[in-house]
């Protein structure tokens, strides 16, 4: 039985846990799916205000929240931005200056499609100005960046820089967040329905059971993940994750290749991204770095070129990950393999935690 293999106390303990890595604004809720059942659920509940949302697209991600949203019946109007270019915040407070009452703004925190980072703080304070509130999917951060600051919703999961199992997720959720979802009826038994999650599970808090049935293993690797995050510091993962994010743009740019996301604060630091130089096929230039070991794929193809990624979260954000992935590029784009390395070690050790 699972109940023997997973004490239920510990179930309230791991929601916690989660939870405040996704920055603890109020109640969270387990979800027993991976991240994209999480966030489908919020935009299915969000989607029922009367209000109109704002839902920044920076990836497919955000395409599929705008499909959601329309799916569950909101006026959605839709923040198209090309890949790798974060949101400004006066674009937002244009757009719910033009669309007043707006009952929430939807964006992802960070990408590691396009490796873009967005100003998810200044996007919050400009959306509580327009009283609309803000929900984030900061699966591809958490672990990377600073939790958003008073958002209203956050989902995550412990798939990438947690170095965790993909199939569960949190959803935290500040007051004003959970009042966005009264339209749903939290006794309506539905995995897209987070405030009947959150009751079934605070039913079985009391009762001294587990919510459903859920899947052990994953429980029990989600626990040893958030223990594992909470021995290191969480400051000092967000740390390593910037310091491979220097070291990787550093030796880029030190061997005359351009970084897709142009300024470094707009990156994210879980996954960089580069414009594929002229010349060479994006996929003819990934697999020349694979062959010698590199990890670098090919990304959407946009009206601004090509570009390829590689991702360095979780046990990856290393120095030795940043010097193999230079490595193999600059192999493979003829370029100065060894000015990549040493202007990536200098970045790393100025900024090494
Ligand atoms: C990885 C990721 C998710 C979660 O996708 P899964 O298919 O559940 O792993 C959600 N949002 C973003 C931005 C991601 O990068």
């Amino acid at each position: 039985m699972s109940e023997t293999l997973f004490p239920p106390d510990r179930y309230p303990r791991l929601t916690d846990g989660l939870g405040r890595l996704a920055g603890g604004a109020g109640p969270s809720v387990l979800v027993q799916a991976e991240a994209v059942v999480a966030l489908e659920a919020l935009a299915h509940g969000i989607g029922r205000s009367e209000r109109p949302v704002l839902s920044i697209e920076s990836s497919r991600y955000g395409r599929l929240t705008s499909a959601w949203l329309r799916a569950a019946g909101a006026r959605v109007t839709v923040l198209d931005l090309p890949d790798g270019e974060p949101a400004d915040p006066d674009r937002v407070d244009a757009l719910l200056r033009a669309t007043p009452a707006t009952a929430a703004v939807l964006l992802t925190q960070a990408e590691v499609l396009t490796g873009v980072a967005h100003p998810v703080d200044d996007i919050v304070a400009v959306a509580h100005h327009h009283g609309a509130a803000v929900a984030v999917d900061a699966v591809a951060a958490v672990g990377g960046l600073a939790a958003p600051r008073d958002a209203d919703a956050v989902v995550i999961g412990p798939q990438k820089a947690l170095d965790g199992p993909a199939g569960l997720s949190v959803a935290t959720l500040s007051d004003r967040g959970w009042a966005l979802l009264d339209r749903q009826d939290d006794t309506h038994a539905s995995v897209l329905n987070l405030p009947y999650l959150r009751r079934a599970a605070a039913e079985s808090a009391a009762a001294g059971t587990l919510p459903g049935t859920p899947s052990v293993p994953e429980l029990a690797a989600a626990e040893r993940a958030v223990a594992a995050v909470e021995a290191e510091g969480i400051e000092a993962r967000i740390a390593r994750h910037h310091a491979t994010r220097a070291a990787v743009r550093a030796g880029l740019l030190a061997a005359g290749l351009t970084p897709w996301v142009a300024d470094e604060r707009h990156a994210n630091p879980l996954a960089t991204t580069v414009a594929v130089p002229p010349g060479v096929a994006a996929p003819e230039l990934a697999d020349r770095a694979a062959a010698v070991g590199g990890h670098w794929a090919v990304g959407d193809s946009t009206p601004r070129g090509a570009y390829l990624r590689v991702s360095h979260y979780g046990r990856h954000a290393t120095l030795a990950r940043a010097l193999g992935e230079l490595v193999a590029l600059t192999h493979a784009a003829h370029a100065d393999t060894g000015a990549a390395a040493e202007a990536a070690a200098d970045a790393w050790l100025a900024a090494a935690p």
